[in-house]
């Protein structure tokens, strides 16, 4: 991982924003940056120099994870330090994450530091830069979503009317720990019956019932990269209506993949998807987003939703996962994650979306 270009970049960015420094906490901010993966750090880009603070419990991680960066290791809070550095300068303008920064937090910042200094809130400096995958994040992504995959196949083989969906989802989480993943990207969903109306029902302990659909919604976290996908399946027969409403959200996922591309913007791609569930007049039940980045962290930008004026570029990784929720009968969700290409785009999770009856 080329974690200096990374530092260089972001101080670029720093340079062009008319700061003279620039102060960090977020973790997924300075894993991305510098490649610390703990849970207390500040880095500190000051005036060409870049810093990176942490506790005694870090010691050795920081020495063996940080690179770019000379490692202070603080005995109090790390911004007490980080602003002593800071003081050495006469005048300086520091920039802090302002998405990731509380009132209490940005009010006791104020207080450490002279009239000199001032601090000046931002918000997704990085993101914006984390955003364009290098070719180490796209293949670890791609691992990722293999082994998401994977374990979600495993899961299937536990779908059965009488399960519990907690145990369809300890399954799947199990096979993942099992298979090498750090932790699971967020709360496995898996909703059965009339549940699978609910967009974002997670595993409970009711049994799947004799007839009816279940969403699978799971990701994993590899290496730091998260995976996220869904699948709907069918348990007992499917009736004529419930089988025009999965052929609706598969073909509107699919309007959404063929949208793909550079130059496009994500708004472009959600009214992609959304107009082929007009045309099955299934609109008003999809009443989500069409989809979002994913990295480092699950839900990253761009969002892929109405009027989003972002442009999508090669690089960027996103979901493309419209539903259909119908409220007490049952909901579809299909969602794969694809990356942007020159040229269009490239769908990463090999798993079948036709449906698969049980
Ligand atoms: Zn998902
Ligand atoms: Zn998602």
């Amino acid at each position: 991982m080329d974690h200096l270009s990374r530092l260089k970049t972001f101080e670029q960015t720093v340079d062009q924003q008319g700061l003279d420094g620039f102060a960090l906490t977020h973790p997924a901010n300075l894993r991305y940056l510098c490649g610390y993966t703990g849970s207390n750090g500040l880095l500190l880009f000051l005036a060409g120099r870049r810093v990176f603070f942490t506790d005694g419990r870090y010691t050795r991680q920081a020495s063996e994870e940080v690179k770019g960066a000379r490692i202070v290791i603080a005995k109090g809070p790390l911004l007490n330090d980080a602003v002593k550095l800071i003081g050495k300068l006469r005048a300086a303008t520091v920039g802090f994450e302002a998405d990731y920064t509380t009132v209490a937090a940005a009010a006791q910042m104020r207080k450490l530091v002279s009239r000199q200094t001032k601090w000046r809130p931002t918000t997704g400096l990085v993101m914006q830069q984390r955003m364009l995958k290098d070719g180490h994040e796209l293949r670890t992504i791609a691992d990722a979503v293999e082994l998401g995959a994977a374990v979600y196949e495993e899961a299937l083989k536990a779908i059965w009317s009488g399960v519990r969906e907690s145990e369809v989802a300890g399954r799947l989480e199990y096979a993942a720990r099992q298979a090498g993943a750090d932790g699971m990207s967020f709360e496995t969903i898996v909703a059965a019956g009339k549940r699978s109306a609910l967009p974002h029902g997670r595993a409970t302990s009711q049994p799947i019932p004799r007839r009816g659909f279940v969403v699978v919604d799971s990701g994993v976290i590899l290496r730091g990269y998260c995976s996220d996908m869904t699948r709907t399946v069918h348990v007992g027969r499917v009736s004529r209506e419930a089988r025009q409403w999965y052929k609706a959200v598969l073909e509107a996922q699919l309007a959404g993949i063929a949208a793909v591309a550079p130059g496009k913007t994500a708004g472009e791609v959600d009214q992609a998807a959304r107009v082929v569930l007009e045309k099955a007049r299934l609109d008003r039940y999809f009443t989500h987003s069409t989809g979002h980045g994913v990295g480092l962290e699950i839900h990253e930008p761009p969002r892929i939703a109405k009027a989003q004026a972002e442009r999508l570029e090669p690089g960027m990784v996103i979901t493309i996962e419209p539903g259909v929720y119908v409220p007490g009968k049952g909901g579809i969700r299909i969602e794969d994650m694809v990356v942007v290409t020159a040229s269009g785009c490239r769908v990463l999770t090999p798993v079948t979306k036709e449906l698969i009856e049980i």
